[in-house]
């Protein structure tokens, strides 16, 4: 039987919003010595600005933006949102066919006929398409139309307000390491790691690199100490699953993984974690 302190505790979270799907994930938060957090929506917001735009080949900033929006508009990647709010006008769905998303790259889509790609460095490298290397820092979607490069985006995101005192607080609780796993460029991830006073930070990382790092940071500690791993994407579930502990972010949060979370945040505040563990370590205190 569950002992009755359990309850409390559970009923203690829930009240603050965290949704703790068991009792022994309760009681999994003692032991976590090592947080591993998403960047995008989960230490940042996760709403992107358009704040450069740079054609080449002779190209308008008007007609790549078009092209951009064009290629993004079946996307709900907060990128693609980005880009549309920015273009501001109506989309032809029409003119759109073909659409396919690669997962950590961009998009692949035939738009009036012609073969688009938006997406990232990795994204231009596997089509064997020369780039520009960005004058800006910030995310960056490349665009190219039937293989010739047409210029760039700059997209800038926010680190959240409450993340700062979430790591903060999570070193107070006696968590030994902070990592950040990202699939955004290393300029970007480093500039949020060092703002955030995170140990670790790991970018360009495809879905399942993610799931490596989960194993690989399992496999240099001791076997009693625990790790969270913090997402809201529908990329982070493999992610989520792996982890002894699975936190997803529900205010910004995909329903899948919402679903595949062990602990599920109500708000968009990663603060919150040290919420639980606080709550963790006094429900142990009435337990035992
Ligand atoms: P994160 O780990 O930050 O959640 P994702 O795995 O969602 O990142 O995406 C990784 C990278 O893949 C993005 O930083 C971006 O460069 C590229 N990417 C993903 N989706 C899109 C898209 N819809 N349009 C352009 N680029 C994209
Ligand atoms: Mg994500």
């Amino acid at each position: 039987s569950i002992p009755l302190g359990f309850f409390g505790g559970i009923g203690a979270a829930s009240r603050s919003g965290i949704l703790i799907k068991g009792s022994n994930y309760l009681e999994a938060l003692n032991d976590v010595k090592v947080v591993v957090f998403d960047k995008t929506g989960t230490l940042t917001k996760g709403q992107f600005k358009v704040t450069g735009i740079y054609p080449s080949g002779g190209k308008s900033k008007d007609e790549l933006l078009r092209t951009a929006a064009y290629a993004e508009s079946h996307s709900n990647h907060p990128i693609a949102e980005s880009i549309r709010t920015a273009y501001g006008e109506q989309i032809s769905k029409e003119a759109i066919s073909n659409y396919n998303e690669i997962s950590g790259h961009g998009i692949e889509v035939t738009i009036e006929g012609k073969t688009v790609f938006a997406g990232n460095a990795r994204l231009m490298e596997r089509e064997g398409i020369a780039y520009e290397v960005p004058e800006q820092s910030g995310t960056v979607v490349h665009i190219a139309v039937d293989h010739q490069y047409e210029g760039y985006l700059v997209i800038a995101d926010e680190v959240k307000e409450d993340s700062l005192q979430a790591i903060q607080r999570l070193k107070k609780l006696g968590i030994r390491k902070t990592v950040m796993l990202t699939g955004d460029a290393s300029a970007v991830a480093e500039d949020v790691g060092k703002q955030l006073g995170v140990d670790e930070v790991h970018a360009e990382l495809l879905p399942q690199h993610k799931v490596e790092a989960i194993e690989k940071l399992d496999r240099d500690k001791s076997p009693r100490e625990k790790i969270i791993f913090v997402g809201d994407g529908i990329n982070d579930t493999p992610v989520l699953a792996r982890a002894d502990v699975g936190i997803a972010m529900g205010g910004l949060g995909s329903d899948a993984a919402i679903e595949a979370a062990d602990i599920v945040i109500m708000t968009d505040e990663p603060s919150k974690i040290a919420v639980a563990i606080g709550i963790a370590k006094r429900t142990r205190a009435i337990v035992w």
